[in-house]
């Protein structure tokens, strides 16, 4: 429920109701406005004595949050949020960010080099998996913490961010240490132990959508996150499964207007993903961009046909660059810059 205090409430007044609200089992979010102060409270609303809050001096009234996720949802933050990764790299902002990279750091020398080519063609952060999480156990797995010294290395050199996937409860503590944003798989949107883990760190987390996710799901998924106290979380749209195969997936590009509508939190699209195939990649990478995304995280490989993985739907680092330009007028079309 919101508890809206009434106009000129001092903080010692609202401090007052959030310690009422702790001792009946709430999580309390005060936001402070220019003119009122409202205090998110989070909680079963089975342990919802109302009339004691609402008895309260300074309490103007109580709204309940209509939606089944609360913090991720726009009833009580109304302002979008702005995930900020420092060095003035932010996400949810005017500037568009593209993340892009290959699928699996392969090693050193071959990782370096797309670092350095994404980079010099505007990318603001570089992906790579360490951990993958192969349809196939007999598939190449990643180099783990090796692959994460070597996302170091490319960092040190060029000064792009890193995101990374982690797959395990266990290996986040180990993953953090080494990235600037942690990657829930689509695989594992649903994996609450793995949610909870990573809602323990303020590290900013990128929520993939499940393959066969509904947005409200999806949105639940960002709030067991936020509810362990990490409230730094992108979301990113990587198409849903459904009868079509031409493509790997199906690109939701509803979903990002369903998520500015519903929420406050950032979104990024990402078409490799989505579409399976590189030839497909450029087109839902525009659209995302002209239907208001935040972002892209696009595979880029300087060898596709000889990647260890998901070599098809990877980028040569001259159709990065291309694409990249391209992107440019369609961001300023909606008031964006890449
Ligand atoms: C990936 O980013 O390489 C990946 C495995 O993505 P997803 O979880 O969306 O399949
Ligand atoms: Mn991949």
């Amino acid at each position: 429920m919101i508890v809206v205090l009434k106009e000129g409430a001092t903080k010692e007044q609202c401090a007052k109701v959030e310690n009422k609200l702790k001792e009946l089992g709430f999580q309390t979010h005060p936001i402070y406005g220019e003119i009122k102060t409202i205090i998110g409270a989070i909680g079963d609303k089975r342990s919802a004595n109302k009339n004691i809050i609402l008895a309260m001096d300074c309490v103007e009234s109580i709204m309940p949050i209509m939606q089944p996720y609360k913090l991720a949802s726009k009833e009580i933050y109304k302002t979008p949020t702005i995930v900020d990764l420092g060095d003035g790299v932010t996400i949810g902002g005017k500037k568009i960010v593209t993340m892009a990279g290959p699928c699996a750091i392969e090693g050193e020398a071959d990782f370096l080099e797309i670092a350095r080519r994404v980079k010099e063609y505007g990318a603001d952060i570089l992906r790579g998996g360490a951990y993958k999480p192969r349809s196939s156990p007999y598939s190449f797995q990643g180099l783990e913490e090796d692959g994460l010294k070597i996302m170091n290395a490319a960092r040190a050199e060029t000064g792009l961010k890193l995101v990374t996937e982690v797959v395990d409860p266990r290996d986040v503590e180990l993953v953090h240490k080494y990235v600037d944003v942690l990657q829930i798989g689509a695989r594992n949107m649903q994996n609450f132990r793995l949610l909870k883990e990573v809602g323990s760190l303020k590290t900013p987390v990128l929520l993939k959508r499940g393959l066969a996710a509904t947005i409200n799901e999806w949105l639940m998924a960002a709030e067991y996150i936020m509810s362990e106290g990490n409230e730094n979380v992108i979301l990113c749209e990587r198409g849903i499964r459904t009868y079509e195969t031409e493509t790997r997936n199906t690109l939701d590009i509803s979903a990002v207007a369903v998520i500015k509508e519903k929420s406050h939190l950032p979104i990024i699209v990402d078409p490799s993903h989505a579409s399976g195939h590189s030839y497909i990649v450029p087109s839902l990478a525009k659209a995302s961009v002209a239907a208001g995304a935040d972002g892209l995280i696009i595979e880029v490989h300087q060898d596709p046909s000889n990647a260890m993985s998901d070599g098809e739907q990877s980028l040569c680092p001259e159709d990065y660059n291309k694409l990249m330009n391209e992107l440019k007028p369609i961001a300023q079309a909606v008031g964006r810059t890449i």
